[in-house]
């Protein structure tokens, strides 16, 4: 795995100083970094100013974005290029594409707690499409697509653990769907940048790809 997907999760969160919710359960209790450190981790953490020129602050943002979703440079780009020419705010339709990658997709049910973790269940073949494996963590799922876990790991005692967590959850997003007597999620909606919950201004990494 790339450089950048490794190391410590919360130093991530750290450096853009915003919780990115990379870590699961931990991510919502009192262990959190964020809560306890809200800092720049290094030992000049404290002192770092956050003083950047524009082109800074632009890096700075399409970097927290990259590592929201457990995306690369050459990865992103693509996502970027896929909507560019597309009909309407250009920072929207990235959020929207990203929001749609299958392994954000299974996160947001509730199949997997972390970005990594989702991107290796779906990398294991643990999903299906409308009925079909799907293995392609950035493939774009589009509204009226059902995801649902495959028959033959619903006996893994991750998954027997997660139906358990999942039959009592109640706060799923808005566009999704889930039917929790089968176990599956629908997209019934477009997610838009409201619906990420976290805070990010897209329209920086539009201008920073446009210099
Ligand atoms: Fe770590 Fe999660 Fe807190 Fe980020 S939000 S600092 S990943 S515990």
């Amino acid at each position: 795995m790339a450089r950048d997907l490794l190391g410590s999760k919360c130093k991530r969160c750290r450096r853009a100083q915003e919780k990115l919710f990379l870590k699961g359960d931990r991510c919502n209790s009192a262990k959190c970094a964020i809560t306890r450190r809200p800092y720049a981790p290094g030992v000049h953490g404290k002192s770092i100013s956050r003083g950047l020129s524009e082109f800074g602050k632009q890096l700075a943002m399409k970097q927290r974005i990259k590592r929201m979703y457990g995306v690369l440079e050459k990865q992103f780009r693509k996502h970027y290029e896929e909507i560019e020419n597309k009909q309407g705010v250009t920072g929207d339709l990235l959020m929207t594409r990203l929001e749609l990658r299958l392994d954000n997709v299974v996160r947001k049910m509730g199949f997997a707690q972390s970005p990594i973790q989702a991107r290796q269940l779906v990398t294991h073949g643990a999903f299906l499409v409308n009925g079909k494996k799907l293995t392609i963590p950035s493939c774009g799922m589009k509204v009226g697509d059902v995801v649902a876990i495959k028959e033959s790991k619903k006996d893994n005692a991750y998954f027997k653990l997660q139906t358990q967590t999942l039959t009592a959850k109640k706060d799923f997003p808005r566009w999704i769907q889930f039917d929790q007597s089968k176990m599956e999620g629908k997209i019934v909606a477009l997610p838009s940048r409201e619906d990420v919950g976290i805070h990010v201004d897209p329209q920086m990494v539009v201008e920073s790809y446009s210099r």
